[in-house]
This record gives C-alpha cells, structure tokens and sequence, in this order.
C-alpha cells in the first residue's frame, strides 16, 4: 500500500496550491484524506415541495427547470444567474451567484434535487446557490466536508474517488478475520467507500460502524501500550502493608463513607506494589476527598517517607495544610505549608527542614513544590486539580523523587466515560456517595425581578446568624451590564446590607489580601461574601448557607455545580439561587439542569450533551488523538467493547508484532502519531 502515504499531490488535480489547502486541513497523504470524514450528509432520498419548506433554513426540495433567465449583472464583479423551477404545484427560483458553470450544467426540462437555504419575500419563495443532483441520479446521500477556503466540496469529492481507485488497487485489511466476524464488522473497502459515498443509509450504518470500532479499538490499544510501557519503568518505594490505617481512620472525626474507604485501601494497595501508583481520585464537591488523601499521607508517613500535596492556588493549600494538620499532627506526623507568600527567610528555612526530612507532610502550590525544593525521601505526591484536567502536565510530576506514587484528586465531575478516555492511562477511583447527613442544596432559578426578595431571604439568614455569598461575574464595570463585583459590593453595603458586613474577593487581589478576606469570612467577621469565581476552588465555610449567582447563564453546568458546591456543608439547609436575564431555550435548559439535579456526574453528562463532546475533544489539551468519528457518549457501548478486545489483544500481544496482530499496530502509531504533531 505505498501510494496511500505518498505525498498527497500524487492525485490527479493537485499540485502545490492544492497540496498547501489540504495541508492546513491537516492532510498530507492519500491515507489522510480517505480519513477526513464526511461531517455531514445531505438526505436527497426524501425531498419536499417548496410550500413545506422551513423558511431560512436548509431544505432539500424537488422541481423540474422550467426556465433559466438571462445573467443579470448587479454590478462589477457581481453577477446572478436565476432559474425558475416548478415543484408541480408552485414555482421558485434558484440563484446562483458569479456561478456560470452552476446555472450551465442545468437543463429546461429535467428534474433535479436542490438543497440549500429557502428564502420567501414578496410572496416569492428562493433557494440561494443550493447544492443539487439529477433526480435520477440514484444518489440518495451526499457527503458534506469540513473545508478551508479555496477547497470546494466538489474537489473533495472528485480527489477522494482518485483515493478510493488507489485503495482498491492495494486494498488491505489490517483487523485480524475473526475480530471482523465476531463482530460482524464489514471490511475496511467498504467502509471506506460508504462511509464518502453511501450507497443507501444502511450501507453507511455499517460503515460507520466498522469505522467506529476501529477508532476505539485502536486507541485502546494505545493506551494500554502506553500503560505497558509505565509498569516497566522504575519501582517506586514499596511500602509495608502490616502498617495499620484503621488506627488512623478510627481517630476520625467522622466515619468514613464505604466509597472514601475502598478509595483508601486502593490506595494503599498501589503503594505497596513495586509499580508507582498512578491513580486518579474522582469525586464530586464534597464527598470527601482531602481525608482521603489524609489517609495516604498518614500511610507514607507511617512508612517513614514524605508525601506531598499540591494545590492550584494558595487559598486552597493554605486550607488544605489546615485539614491534614489536624488530622496527622494528633500523630506525631510534621506538616509544612510552602506557598508564594512565605517570606524569602521563612522558605528557605522550611525547605533545608524539608530536604533534612524535618517534615513529613508537605503542602503547597504547583509552582512551589515542582520548581527547586529537594525532598529526603519523597515518596507519594498527591495533586488537587479541582476541576482542571490534563494529561500534559501531570508527567511533568513524575520527576520528583525516587518515581513516587501519584494521586490525582479531581472533583470534575467528568462522566466515566471521558475520564476513561482523559485519563485512560490511570487506575480510576470513584467517590460516588456523600457523607450520610448531607442535606441536598434547594436550587432556584430566577429573574432579575427576584433581586429584592432573594435580598431579603439573605437577611433572614445572616439574622439567623448564617453568612452568604453572592458570585458575580466580572471584576470591574465594562461596558456590559454584568455585575461587577467591586461596584456590587459598595452598592450593597451601601444601601440593601448597610447594617452588615459585606466583603469582597476576586483574583485580581494579592494571595495575602485573599487569604485575609477569606479568613475573616471563616471566623464570622463578614457576613456577606461578594465574590467572582475565585471562591470555586474548596474554600469550606460550613456557616454559609445562601449563594446567590447572579448572571448564571454565563457559567457552564459544572461550573455552577462547582461554585454552588461552597454551600451545603454544614448542618443548615443550603439554598442556592441563580439570577439570570437569559430568556433563551438554552439558557432555561440549562438552569432547569442546575436545579433539579445535585449529582455532579450527571450535570457533567447533560452539559455534555448540550455542547457536544466537542469542547472534551476538539481541542488536544489532553494529549490524546483527536477522535474523527467516534463519539464517547453516542459509542459508549462500542467502547466497552473495544476495551475488552484491547485487554484480550495485549495479553496475547503485548507489542503487536505477530503477523496477525502487526496490521493493528502501524494503525495505533498513526493514530498517536497523530496526536504529537
Ligand atoms: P472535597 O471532596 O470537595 O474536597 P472535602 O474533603 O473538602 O470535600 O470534604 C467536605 C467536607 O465534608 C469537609 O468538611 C469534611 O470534613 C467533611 N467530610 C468528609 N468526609 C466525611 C464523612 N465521611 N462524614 C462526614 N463528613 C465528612
Ligand atoms: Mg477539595
């Protein structure tokens, strides 16, 4: 099969202006664009007459040419070619603009499919320089292409049937036959060749389907390559099973949760096997996740190493050192916090204390730990992601120490199947569950007309001697009528809140102004938190028990469920109250979401479902291939499918270098080739 990864200008018609079109699609070869999917397919089987269709929408409609005007020249460089076509009850014209060729290949007469956008003004309906086919053409779906400026769904078309006649003249199957019969998959030709030009929707069904598998398949087996080659590197510290973590979690100020416990013993089960852990701990807003990694600190504490734990900003290590402080100290165990406001004198002290192994425990930011502190023996780093995620910059982590165990804490409520894919490298545990006792948070959406009243059941409570926060999206007054936090503030103490406390946080603020601010709000001294989204990352006030979002529509579901997740964790009923002035279909879709379901991994399906998948994997942040035609939620079953035949494969062949299996690995190298460009 040479010619399929030749360069791509080996095809009738493309020479270098062509070449560097395809080029920017990110095609080089034949191979490439037999894989450049059709993005769409227009349905030419079931055309409508002009009076049923949607007006200034794309509608497929049928007629007979009965007249084709002459040009009409608008002005310099603008010219119309008009014809009048009859669907048998009405007329309508169709407009082509500076498009001879399109009006020419058109004969009085006959009857043609036309799809395009239908126009109806002064009692005239129009379809503006629509795609068409012969009526007895035999076509039924049409292949529509995602396309760059210069390239034309035509030219698409025509090169892709060059690439087909060199695919069947090398034709190859790189599935092994029982793979394709178990599945009951067709062969790659006649995916291939449907999946551009369908000959009915069946044949694309199975074309799709064959692709689909193939997609998934091969980037399973990716993955478990990749995780293949992470067991055989380094041994990390192996630590000693008989230490006992009961005597720890009995000392609990409350009884862990059966998914914080099984969590935990995963835990402690990777870290005393020779392979580094790697493991991702998921789990919603508040279910738990600092003691458990409480847990594997005290663990490694107990074996006589240092454990790290990072967090995204200082805020949140400061509260994390908190926790585990008395959680470990009780023990005998030194925790140290290293952020960017420690003084010089202060860092350099802790870090010769930490390279000593003077402390057990070290908390801190990113930057801090990862940058130039050396450890005694460091062998367990744990990182808060909170709701960021990546694959990148996590195997930056690795390098610290002898390879320690990694945890990954996440509370992106990602559905199973992105995390499985994201982080498919990584063992997964769940937190699936809430400690018992938690009281749900009521949700409301609302309109800006509630303010007043949402105002008044704020006062309520902070008479009742609870606090609040009120999240608002932008920091200074712009030109949109957002809220801004700075202004929202001073205009509620001055007036509405007079006789309260109202702060004010927003990232714009030094980390000590932060920390200030959010301390005075713990120990009471403020009432009213006015706040932008900085409060999202774990900030824990039990006290505060009404939030109030206020352009709610401008965040995403997981968002809101993030920030919303800063109430409810305490004793108090919570409530959380989202203004929006966004009337749209949309907008009320979503906040219908918010309010009426509380589990996090739901909300993350639905918001999925509402963006599309896209926005998970459109982008390469996660260092993955890219997906072309496999949808995570739509093939979840193909996936699992594919996960087991991958697992199967690998343990038969680990590298796929036996002939049968040799086919499917130069497919998984291209595919993660791929992704590295
Ligand atoms: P997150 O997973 O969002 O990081 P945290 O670890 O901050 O959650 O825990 C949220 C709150 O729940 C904390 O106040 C913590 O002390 C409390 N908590 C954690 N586990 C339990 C449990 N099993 N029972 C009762 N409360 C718990
Ligand atoms: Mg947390």
């Amino acid at each position: 099969m040479t010619n399929m990864f030749k360069p791509i200008k080996i095809l009738k018609g493309v020479a270098d202006k062509r070449a560097g079109l395809y080029e920017n699609l990110g095609i080089y070869t034949p191979f490439d664009l037999l894989h450049h999917f059709p993005r769409n397919y227009i349905d030419y089987e079931n055309p409508i007459s002009i009076n049923e269709a949607k007006i200034n929408e794309n509608n497929v409609v049928a007629g007979v040419v009965l007249k084709k005007a002459p040009e009409q020249r608008i002005r310099q460089g603008l010219s119309i070619y008009k014809v009048l076509v009859t669907d048998g009850i009405d007329n309508f014209y169709v407009v082509f603009y500076n498009n001879i060729y399109a009006q020419n290949a058109l004969n009085e007469g006959e009857e043609y499919v036309f799809y395009g956008k239908v126009t109806f003004s002064y009692s005239n309906y129009e379809m503006n320089s629509p795609q068409y086919i012969s009526r007895d053409s035999g076509i039924t779906l049409k292949p529509v292409y995602h396309l760059t400026a210069g390239l034309t769904n035509t030219m698409l078309c025509t090169n892709i049937r060059d690439c087909l006649k060199i695919f069947e003249s090398e034709s190859y199957e790189f599935m092994p036959e029982d793979i394709l019969r178990d599945n009951n998959l067709c062969s790659l030709e006649y995916a291939l060749k449907n999946i551009h030009f369908p000959s009915d929707k069946s044949a694309l069904e199975k074309a799709r389907k064959r692709l689909i598998f193939n997609e998934l398949l091969n980037l399973q087996l990716g993955m478990r390559m990749l995780r293949e080659r992470n067991a055989e590197s380094k041994a990390g510290f192996v630590m000693d099973s008989s230490v006992d973590i009961e005597k720890f979690l009995g000392d609990l100020p409350f009884k862990m949760t059966n998914a914080q416990r099984s969590a935990t013993l995963d835990i402690i089960g990777d870290m005393c096997r020779e392979r580094p852990m790697n493991r991702l701990l998921q789990g919603d807003v508040g279910s738990g996740k600092t003691a458990v990694a409480a847990a594997a600190c005290y663990f490694c504490a107990a074996n006589s190493c240092q454990a790290a734990l990072m967090a995204p900003t200082e805020i949140l290590a400061t509260q994390h050192y908190k926790t585990l402080s008395a959680f470990l100290v009780p023990f005998g165990i030194k925790v140290c916090l290293l952020t960017g406001s420690v003084s010089a004198k202060q860092k350099s002290n802790i870090k010769s204390d930490i390279a000593l192994g003077e402390y057990d425990v070290i908390v801190g930011t990113h930057a801090i730990i990862q940058k130039d502190t050396q450890f005694k023996n460091l062998a367990l780093v744990i990182t808060d992601e909170q709701h960021r995620f990546g694959v990148a910059q996590r195997n930056a982590l690795a390098v610290k120490g002898n390879s320690p165990h990694r945890l990954v804490m996440s509370a992106t409520p990602i559905p199973r199947t992105l995390a499985m894919m994201i982080y498919g490298d990584l063992d997964i545990s769940v937190i699936n569950e809430l400690p018992a006792g938690r009281i749900p948070i009521e949700t409301y959406a609302v309109t800006g007309g509630y303010r007043d009243r949402i105002y008044e059941f704020i006062r309520k409570h902070i008479n009742n001697g609870r606090q609040a926060y009120i999240v608002c999206t932008v920091i200074e007054q712009n030109e949109t009528d957002l809220k801004s936090a700075v202004e929202y503030k001073d205009k509620l103490s001055d007036t509405v809140f007079k006789e309260f406390n109202v702060g004010l946080l927003h990232g714009k603020m030094s980390a000590k102004e932060k920390d200030d601010i959010m301390n005075e709000f713990k120990e009471g001294r403020i009432d009213i938190m006015v706040s932008t989204t900085v409060i999202e990352v774990g900030v824990d006030v039990p006290n505060a028990v009404v939030m109030m979002i206020e352009d709610a529509d401008r965040f995403g579901l997981s968002q809101l469920h993030q920030l919303r997740g800063r109430v409810g964790r305490g004793r108090e009923k919570s409530y959380c109250v989202l203004v929006t002035e966004n009337h749209s279909q949309e907008a009320k879709k979503r906040m219908k979401i918010i309010s009426s379901l509380s589990d996090g991994f739901k909300i993350s399906e639905e918001d999925l479902k509402l963006r599309g998948p896209g926005d998970f994997f459109g982008h390469r942040q996660h260092g993955l291939p890219c997906l072309k035609i496999a949808d995570m939620t739509d093939d979840f079953e193909v996936f699992e499918r594919t996960r087991d035949i991958a697992h199967q494969i690998i343990s038969e062949d680990s590298r796929l270098i036996s002939p049968k299996y040799q086919g499917l690995r130069g497919e998984v190298q291209r595919l993660f080739a791929s992704a590295e460009e």
